[in-house]
């Protein structure tokens, strides 16, 4: 036969242990999920094979009739899904798709004020080696003392700076961003503002998180977070964008559209608009308070104080154990995230202080409050006793008998 298993052993073997993998551990790490295998069989089909370089009814190439049914209902879905006006599908991530927002909106040398890495923030919002510090002039804006995003401080430097685009939007920052407040500064300085919710894509489709669509001129995402797509990116603007943002993307930073991506997106934009849906981001939120609950009842110190999102980070910074020997000792155990600086954190990039957990995978393979907790519970216990060998054997075999009860994929 031709099947993967006989063409390529070595592939097909890779393929099925990290399948294993994925069922086997208790995935925390927030920017993660399981697609529905509808997803997974759009992303595995022959749209594959088909080269659509431009827009739906203005292709570089013929026979895009049949692959532009697919883009077009992404796009549709995209907009209805989050009420935007315009969106674009295409980007092949997140980070191309703030890019293109980049290029379109921005000339070299332009000032940006984005949100600070170590205190939240996305390496595309200009961190120094990223394009964007290299290409832009940065301004940082940060958290407070009770590490909530300093709006005030971030009013103050944008009207020292008059940035020509302020960024909101993070990776690590557990609660809800005031969108309109960055709007009202933005409209103030001149400034264009982009969100970039990536990690709150999911929450805000399903309205269990502060929209930014009405708030923003672009806002920008990643498709395989809380949204449970195929990995990539999508671009939601006010129509009056739409033409230099697709412009940006293409002929400006990519080729061919993966079409089988755009698929993928559509299919999970159509699970996104469902009850069913709501009823999972509302479960995301209510497990993630749970493990934030759990873990400051057993002491862990939770940076901001709460959760209000799908994720937390927890402070290590009274804690023997650094970011990544935490990170490291989780995962022996069946759990795993991801090392994660802290605001102030006192130790390097590579050890850091903290580790960032997150709730949307456990709560597609249907974790509960009960299980939630229990997770939470095992994290406290092995933070606290990282040498007990008897308790973190015991725990092990737990984890293992849980992945077991809740499978991902029948
Ligand atoms: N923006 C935010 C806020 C993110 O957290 C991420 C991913 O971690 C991205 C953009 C980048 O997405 P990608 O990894 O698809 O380039």
């Amino acid at each position: 036969t031709d099947s993967l298993a006989s063409t390529d052993p070595d592939i097909w073997a890779v393929v099925q242990d990290e399948a294993q993998r994925q069922e086997a551990h208790i995935e925390l790490i927030a920017s993660e999920n399981y697609t529905s295998p509808a997803v997974l069989q759009a992303l595995g089909s022959q749209l594959t094979n088909k080269y659509a370089e431009g827009y739906p009814g203005r292709r570089y190439y013929g026979g895009c009739e049949v692959v532009d049914r697919a883009e077009t209902l992404a796009i549709q879905r995209a907009c209805e899904l989050f009420g935007a006006e315009a969106a674009n599908v295409q980007p092949h991530s997140g980070s191309q798709a703030n890019q293109a927002v980049f290029f379109a909106l921005l000339q070299p040398g332009d000032r940006i004020l984005g949100m600070d890495l170590n205190q939240g923030g996305h390496l595309t919002h200009g961190m120094p080696l990223n394009i964007s510090g290299k290409w832009f002039q940065v301004s940082s804006y940060g958290l407070n003392a009770q590490c909530e995003i300093d709006y005030d401080a971030m009013e103050r430097l944008a009207h020292q700076v008059r940035p020509r685009l302020i960024i909101a939007g993070a990776s690590a920052y557990s609660l809800r961003i005031d969108f309109e407040r960055f709007a009202r500064v933005a409209r103030a300085v001149g400034a264009y503002l982009m969100v970039d919710m990536a990690h709150y894509a999911g929450l805000v489709a399903a309205e269990q998180y502060p929209s930014p669509i009405p708030h923003a001129d672009v806002v920008t995402t990643t498709t395989h977070k809380g949204l449970r797509g195929p990995r990539g990116g999508l671009i939601l603007m006010k129509r009056s964008f739409a033409r230099a943002i697709d412009a940006a993307i293409f002929p400006g930073l990519q080729g061919g559209p993966l079409m089988n991506v755009i698929a993928a997106k559509a299919v999970a934009l159509r699970e996104a608009a469902t009850p069913a849906f709501v009823q999972h981001q509302r479960q995301v939120l209510r497990n993630a308070q749970v493990m934030a609950e759990t873990l400051q009842a057993r002491g862990l110190s939770i940076v901001s104080g709460r959760t209000e999102s799908h994720l937390m980070l927890v402070d290590l910074r009274d804690s023997r154990l650094t970011g990544l020997d935490a990170q490291q000792l989780l995962e022996g155990l069946g759990l795993t995230c991801n090392k994660n600086a802290v605001p102030g954190d006192p130790r390097k990039a590579a050890l850091t202080s903290g580790i960032r957990l997150g709730s949307p995978a456990m709560t597609t393979r249907g974790f509960g409050e009960d299980e939630a907790r229990q997770v939470a519970v095992w994290v406290a216990d092995a933070l606290q006793a990282p040498e007990d060998e008897a308790l973190l054997a015991q725990i092990r075999h737990q984890v293992r008998a849980l992945c077991a009860r809740f499978p991902v994929y029948r």
